[in-house]
């Protein structure tokens, strides 16, 4: 799951009307993957029955604002996850003037799966830590992964890796990608973003 994507010549690419920073000033989207109104995956991820959080199989991109808020609770973290602090990340650290912070880390991947993934139950132990303690899970889930199957390169808005490449294990079984995740895009982008995709939104054929 989510990794910033690598940015391809695509005829479906198309201006947004304006450039659209996140609360976080970077990333700064001006343009559109017209396949994220077309492609539908499950979207209620805690109500599937067949993922298995499949999603969370290869880890996660962090951003270096949500690693610094990630380590400010360290300590009531390793205790809801049980993993120590210095089992979260890889050592490879990449900078990306596009990600919060400059740069982003890797979660480690174990037995399968992001060592965040609840290993007794289903989805993701920082966002049960959030909503255990009464915090907005935004404050320290990572932008990519709150944006999933969507994500940004170069200023572009497509659909991830695993939903461009057919891989994502829930595509075809329900709203678009862009109705899933159009909250999100509120949140992080802003009302006028959410106009302008809804205008675009109206000019493409909608599959059955
Ligand atoms: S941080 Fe949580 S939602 Fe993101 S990949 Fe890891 S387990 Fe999944």
């Amino acid at each position: 799951m989510d990794t910033a994507r690598a940015a391809g010549p695509s005829p479906e690419i198309v201006p947004l009307p304006a450039s659209f920073p996140s609360r976080y000033g970077v990333p700064v989207l001006s343009a559109v993957d017209v396949a994220i109104f077309g492609g539908r995956y499950f979207t209620h991820c805690m109500q599937c029955s067949f993922c298995r959080d499949a999603c969370c199989s290869e880890g996660v991109d962090v951003d270096l604002l949500h690693l610094h808020a990630l380590e400010a609770h360290a300590d009531g973290l390793e205790a809801r996850t049980g993993v120590p602090r210095d089992r979260w990340f890889t050592q490879q650290r990449s900078y990306d003037p596009e990600m919060p912070g400059g740069g982003s880390v890797r979660t480690q991947v174990v037995d399968g799966a992001c060592v965040f993934r609840d290993r007794r139950g289903r989805g993701c132990l920082v966002h049960a830590y959030c909503l255990e303690r009464g915090l907005d899970y935004h404050t320290l889930k990572p932008l990519v992964d709150c944006l999933f199957p969507l994500t940004f390169s170069e200023g572009i808005l497509c659909p991830a890796d695993e939903a461009e490449d057919g891989t994502l294990i829930c595509l075809d079984t329900g709203p678009t990608f862009y109705r899933g995740v159009r909250e999100e895009l509120g949140y992080y982008f802003g009302e006028g973003l959410l106009r302008a995709l809804d205008a675009l939104e109206g000019g493409v054929p909608n599959p059955s």
